[in-house]
């Protein structure tokens, strides 16, 4: 059993505390600024004992120097493919990490598309995705190809149903607002905006999702779904004929007209 804590980073990205209950350590998954995280630690009196790293986007690495300076000689972890500076275990796929001050079994998933080296953690029923799957989106491709994020998705999708789904932003209201135009008559997708509506509202994160949810309302999970390759179809002007094709397209079109 672990904990997983969100603190808030810039304007929309959660940066997931990790621990044991009780325990007086925590490990931070994609901490791009250290000034929430180290706020969080002195209130909480926990000590930071580990970094996880997704990929090397600056909103995801940036507080990695001033952290290991706070706590000297902590261990890094982070995409072997990827130049991250102070990342000290660079890590592959199928890789089970030890992570240090947490109790807790993780495997590394090689998830690449939004960037080239993407990796995800996957274990005690949940992912920590980074920027490849959103709730009710995914990230876009920066030097990733679009094939590769594709197949990334569909890799998550054959994970267990109830797995929890960490991202690292919260987007989830506008990729709803675009699934809406690829699904406008998805009955899931108009009874999960109701949910997600209501509780940002409330301020409440709409982050962790569910798989199944996801693959319930999120287009990218659905490239083989009818209505969605019509939707992509008409958007694109092309006939598709593979998934990959239908998710391209899909991207595409949110990239151009909806973003
Ligand atoms: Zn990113
Ligand atoms: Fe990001």
């Amino acid at each position: 059993m672990i904990e997983i804590i969100a603190v808030n980073a810039f304007d929309d990205n959660y940066i997931w505390m990790l621990k044991n209950p009780a325990s007086s350590q925590a490990v931070a998954v994609d901490p791009g600024d250290e000034t929430p995280v180290l706020q969080w630690l002195e209130q909480t009196s926990i000590q930071l004992s580990a970094i996880l790293i997704t990929h090397h986007h600056y909103d995801h690495v940036g507080g990695i120097p001033e952290l290991c300076d706070a706590f000297p000689g902590i261990a890094v972890f982070g995409p072997g493919k990827e130049k991250i500076r102070g990342v000290t275990h660079p890590l592959k796929e199928g890789d089970k990490p030890s992570i240090p001050g947490l109790a807790a079994d993780f495997q590394v998933l090689e998830v690449p598309g939004h960037t080239a080296g993407h990796i995800a953690y996957y274990g005690e029923g949940v992912l920590f995705c980074g920027d490849t799957l959103f709730a009710g989106g995914c990230g876009r491709v920066f030097d990733g190809t679009f094939e590769q994020l594709s197949a990334s998705l569909q890799r998550i999708a054959q994970l267990p149903a109830q797995t929890r789904l960490y991202c690292a932003h919260e987007y989830t209201l506008a990729n709803l607002g675009f699934a809406e135009w690829v699904e406008p008559e998805n009955p899931d997708l108009g009874r999960r905006l109701q949910i997600e509506r209501e509780k940002s509202q409330s301020g409440i994160p709409t982050v962790p999702s569910v798989l199944s949810e996801e693959l319930m309302t999120n287009p990218f999970l659905r490239t083989e779904v009818m209505s969605v390759v019509g939707a992509a179809e008409r958007a694109s002007g092309n006939k598709l004929t593979t998934p990959g094709d239908v998710f391209t397209a899909l991207r595409q079109w949110k990239d151009s007209e909806y973003d």
